[in-house]
């Protein structure tokens, strides 16, 4: 006979006492009942007062007496046991199956890999019935298949070492069951992040990883009393723990809960180390959201919370629209390098405001998504920009412009072009030396070259940026600064960098003719521009009386639709043609 403290101790410790029912198991007890063509059949766990049914096919209660049940003898013999007629049994005629009408029963023991066995599968029927060997064997791998089930679930990559906890593979188990028996319960779950990537790296990194196993440790106990008895969190990545809200807690009430533990968190001594916590909540009803939607949405809402003050975000379809719309431009930008038809650039003329010469253009980028259609660049570039196809998007422009600017040279069109910059560009290494070779391979002069980098970017204290710059200045390449007035450049930065243009931000041209204020502005930007010795260029410049402002306050160059949109290269070409541009054109 077997320790029965130690045999409870091993059926609590596997935490399936209770737990909502799955379909993995319900599954093999279908298997069982359809094998034996019987109506009824159970995983039944022998509690120590009760026969609890993890799964179970044709019974309505959860749970019966465990005096006088056939599952406890199996479970405490180890051993299969049938009962061919209730009615003719001495022992089993007036149990709690005798008297609900049951005649049959057959179980076969589910026994633990040590040993300890925690109930039985279970066949009943309402008639009498016998027993083939051979049905009796089938039980028995049923049953040896429903301990695989358990084990499997218990211990195969389904508890995370650090913090005990349930993963994330748990999770979409759990979840996808609630679909299948709760469906149109309303839940809220929430995913707390301790810490962002970086952050998570650079402590890792400075204190070890014991130290994070020891904050795991800490917030699985925290979240463990959070949850309460009968619920338990999941750790389902690196910093990130997911959990349920209690029944019935309205979402509004639940945030406030929330906000106050996340409080907690941050105030506790052991805890608070350069980790900014953020708590993603969503609300959801199992059928309308797949698991894998539930996690996607938590992510989605915890990266809001991040972004937000008080580091709580409740998930937002609109908010969650535009990081699925990120992801997907990220992740089809790789296939635009090398598609021939997506990408392409567009040129925009810039004129002379004094001579009326027009000299250069700007290359501004173009995707043509075969899905999406077209992407404007304000959209696309920033989430490019943040990746680690900054240095990719920037070669194809770079080799783009140089090629039409070569074949522009040999129709006799000498002219410049502008190409922007990404702040990440200025930190590679071998930036310098790939644009020369570009340029030595498309036969192009640095001088006919003008880079724009923001002034934020160029302000960027680091050594190499400036030397990088310096370098670029020293080849022939021309420096401007983009977007000008947007920033928030001191005059004495402005001073220290070598650029030679200054490119003023299209929100203030397009104000200017609002009013006195606005227009003040803009001859402000342009004498100060002036006295450092800048070259100035108004863009977003769309109308007469604009040219003939800028005109008046001394502006060097416009750019802007009342000149021309940006059009193709070809295009660009016949628009000079047409206009007969004796500067740019030395033979068309
Ligand atoms: P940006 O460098 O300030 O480029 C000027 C933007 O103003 C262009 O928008 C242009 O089409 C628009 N624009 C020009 N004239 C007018 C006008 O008169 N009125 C109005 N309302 N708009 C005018 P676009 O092409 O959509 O580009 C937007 C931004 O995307 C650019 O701003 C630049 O920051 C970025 N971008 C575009 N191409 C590239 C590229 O090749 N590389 C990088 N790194 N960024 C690029
Ligand atoms: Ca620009
Ligand atoms: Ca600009």
């Amino acid at each position: 006979m077997q320790d029965e403290i130690a045999r409870l101790a091993s059926l609590k410790n596997l935490r399936l006492l209770d737990t909502l029912p799955s379909e993995n198991f319900d599954r093999i007890t279908r298997l069982a009942a359809n094998i034996f063509g019987l109506p009824i059949a159970a995983v039944s766990l022998t509690d120590m007062n009760r026969q609890w049914f993890k799964s179970k096919v044709g019974v309505e209660h959860n749970e019966i007496p465990r005096e006088k049940a056939p599952c406890a003898e199996v479970a405490e013999t180890c051993r299969p046991f049938v009962i061919r007629d209730f009615q003719s049994d001495s022992c089993f005629a007036d149990s709690t199956l005798g008297a609900a009408g049951i005649r049959f029963y057959a179980g076969a023991p589910l026994v633990t890999v040590d040993g300890f066995g925690l109930g039985a599968l279970c066949v009943l029927g309402t008639e009498p019935r016998d027993v083939t060997d051979e049905e009796m064997a089938t039980l028995c791998d049923l049953a040896a298949m429903v301990m695989d089930q358990v084990e499997l679930t218990h211990a195969l990559g389904r508890i995370e070492p650090i913090s005990g906890l349930p993963n994330r593979f748990q999770l979409l188990n759990d979840l996808s069951d609630m679909a299948l028996n709760h469906p149109r319960e309303e839940w809220i779950i929430s995913l707390l992040n301790l810490a962002q990537t970086e952050q998570f790296e650079r402590l890792s990194r400075v204190l070890g990883p014991s130290y994070f196993d020891t904050v795991i440790q800490k917030v699985a106990k925290l979240l463990r009393d959070h949850v309460g008895d009968d619920r338990v969190p999941y750790h389902i990545g690196p910093t990130q723990f997911a959990f349920f809200a209690p029944a019935g807690i309205a979402v509004d009430a639940y945030v406030d809960l929330l906000a106050g533990k996340l409080r907690e968190i941050e105030l506790d001594g052991d805890l608070q180390m350069s980790m900014t916590p953020s708590i993603g909540i969503v609300a959801f009803q199992p059928a309308s959201l797949s698991p894998e939607d539930v996690l996607r949405s938590l992510q989605s809402a915890v990266q809001d919370a991040s972004e937000s003050c008080n580091k709580i975000g409740l998930f937002s379809p609109a908010m969650d629209l535009r990081h699925r719309r990120n992801f997907r431009i990220l992740q089809d930008f790789k296939g635009a390098l090398t598609a021939t038809d997506q990408l392409s650039l567009v040129f925009q003329p810039r004129m002379d405001l004094r001579t009326g010469e027009i000299g250069s253009a700007e290359a501004l980028l173009r995707w043509d998504h075969p899905v999406l259609g077209p992407i404007s660049p304000v959209e696309f570039i920033p989430v490019i920009e943040a990746s680690s196809f900054a240095r990719q998007l920037t070669d194809w422009v770079v080799d783009e412009a140089l090629s039409n600017l070569a074949s522009w040279g040999a129709h006799g069109l000498h002219f410049k072009l502008s190409i922007n910059l990404s702040a990440a560009n200025l930190d590679e290494q071998d930036f310098f030396e790939r644009i020369m070779s570009k340029l030595s391979t498309h036969m192009v002069r640095p001088d006919q070259i003008e880079l724009e980098l923001t002034e934020t970017v160029m302000m960027k204290e680091t050594e190499g940026a400036f030397g990088l710059l310096d370098k670029l200045k020293s080849a022939g390449f021309q420096l401007a600064i983009d977007d000008f007035g947007t920033g928030y450049s001191s005059i004495a930065y402005l001073q220290k960098l070598p650029a030679d243009v200054v490119k003023i931000d299209r929100s203030f041209v397009s104000e200017m003719e609002n009013g006195n204020r606005e227009r003040t502005l803009v001859r402000s930007m342009i004498d100060l521009a002036h006295s450092l010795a800048y070259r100035v260029v108004a863009e977003g410049v769309e109308t007469v009386e604009a040219v003939n402002l800028l005109r008046a306050m001394g502006c060097d160059e416009l750019q802007g639709y009342w000149l021309s949109r940006p059009i193709r290269g070809d295009d660009l070409f016949n628009w000079l043609v047409e206009r007969d541009q004796p500067a740019a054109l030395l033979s068309a």
